[in-house]
C-alpha cells in the first residue's frame, strides 16, 4: 500500500455524464443469476469493452451451477472477485482459484475452454467480469493467464482517504497490475470515504465509464446512485474526471483507447467478420479451438 503524494497538476476540465444505464438482469453460464450492465447494444459506444457482468448473491442456487466448459475467442476476460471463491481450468493447462478481492486476467487469444465453478456452497458470491477486445492484429495470439491474489493487485490510498486498487493501467504515478499497449485499458475499484474527492486523468478520446456497486456518487454535477453505470462523455478538451462520495461508495472506474475496427459477435467468439466466426465455429467443432501450440 503506497499513500501518494502526488502533486502533479490536477484535473481541471473534468468528463460531464452522458447518461446513467440499469443493467439487464439475465443468466449465464448452466444457470448463474447476474446483471449486464454493459450490454450488447452500448460495446461500439463502449469500444474496447464487450460486456460487464456484475454478480452478487447469497443465495448459493442463484450461483453454485457456474459456468461449465465453454470456448472463447479474440479477446481478454477480466475478472475480480469481491467475495466468494471460484476454481479455473483452462486447455491451456492453467488452473486456479479466484478468491477475495482477487482478479484473474485471460486473454483467449485463438482459443480457450474453460470452466468457472464455485467452490463455496452457501455465503456470498460477489464479483464482476469484464470483457476487453483485442485488436484485430491480436485476436489468434496465444492464450495467456494470470491470476492476482488481492495483496499481488497494485494499491494506493489518496491524501483524501480514497482506497485505489490499480487492476490496469496507471493512476498517481501506481502502474497496474496488467498494462495493455493497443487498448490501454485502465481499470480502477475506488472505496471513497463520504465527502471525499477522487480525481484521475483520462486521454479525452478513450471512452470511459463508472460503475458505482456501493453506496453513491457525484460525477460532473451529476448523481450517480448504486447499481448505476455512468456512461462519461467524450470531450477532446478534457482531460480526466472528477469523482465526489456523497456517501460512503465503492466504484469501478473503467477506460480504454478505442479500436474502431469492425467487431463481429456470436456468443463466446468475438472477431471481427462473419468468415472470422464461422472459423472459430469449425475450429470448436472439430475440436482444434482450444489445442496446445505443437499440437
Ligand atoms: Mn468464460
Amino acid at each position: 500500500m503506497t499513500t501518494t503524494t502526488d502533486l502533479r497538476p490536477t484535473v481541471t476540465r473534468p468528463r460531464a455524464v452522458e447518461r446513467l444505464v440499469v443493467g439487464q438482469a439475465t443468466s449465464d453460464g448452466a444457470g448463474v443469476k447476474l446483471t449486464r450492465v454493459l450490454t450488447h447494444n452500448l460495446q461500439r459506444r463502449l469500444d474496447p469493452f464487450l460486456m460487464l457482468d456484475a454478480f452478487g448473491s447469497d443465495k448459493a442456487d442463484d450461483y453454485i451451477a457456474g459456468f461449465p466448459d465453454h470456448p472463447h475467442r479474440g479477446f481478454e476476460t477480466v475478472t475480480y472477485m469481491i467475495a466468494g471463491r471460484m476454481r479455473h481450468r483452462d486447455s491451456a493447462g492453467h488452473e486456479g482459484l479466484l478468491e477475495n478481492g482477487g482478479v484473474q486476467w485471460m486473454t483467449a487469444g485463438r482459443g480457450v475452454i474453460h470452466s468457472e465453478l464455485p467452490e463455496q456452497e452457501a455465503g456470498v458470491m460477489e464479483g464482476f467480469q469484464l470483457w476487453l477486445n483485442l485488436p484485430a492484429r491480436d485476436k489468434m495470439s496465444a492464450p495467456w493467464y494470470r491470476d492476482f491474489k488481492a495483496d499481488q493487485l497494485p494499491k494506493l490510498t489518496t491524501p483524501q482517504g480514497v482506497d485505489v486498487t490499480v487492476i490496469a493501467g496507471e493512476s498517481h504515478g501506481v502502474t497496474g497490475a496488467v498494462t495493455r499497449d493497443g487498448t490501454a485499458p485502465l481499470y480502477l475499484d475506488l472505496h471513497l470515504p463520504a465527502g471525499a474527492r477522487f480525481e484521475q486523468a483520462l486521454p479525452g478520446d478513450h471512452n470511459a465509464f463508472v460503475y458505482v456497486y456501493r453506496g453513491e456518487v457525484t460525477v460532473g454535477g451529476q448523481a450517480v446512485p448504486s447499481q448505476r453505470m455512468a456512461i462519461l462523455a467524450n470531450e477532446p478538451s478534457s482531460d480526466g474526471v472528477v469523482i465526489e462520495a456523497s456517501a460512503d461508495a465503492k466504484v469501478l472506474l473503467i477506460a480504454g483507447r478505442p479500436l474502431n475496427e469492425p467487431i463481429a459477435q456470436y456468443g463466446p467468439f468475438v472477431m471481427n467478420t462473419q468468415q472470422e466466426i464461422y472459423q472459430a465455429l469449425m475450429d470448436f467443432r472439430e475440436g482444434t479451438l482450444g489445442e496446445k501450440p505443437g499440437r
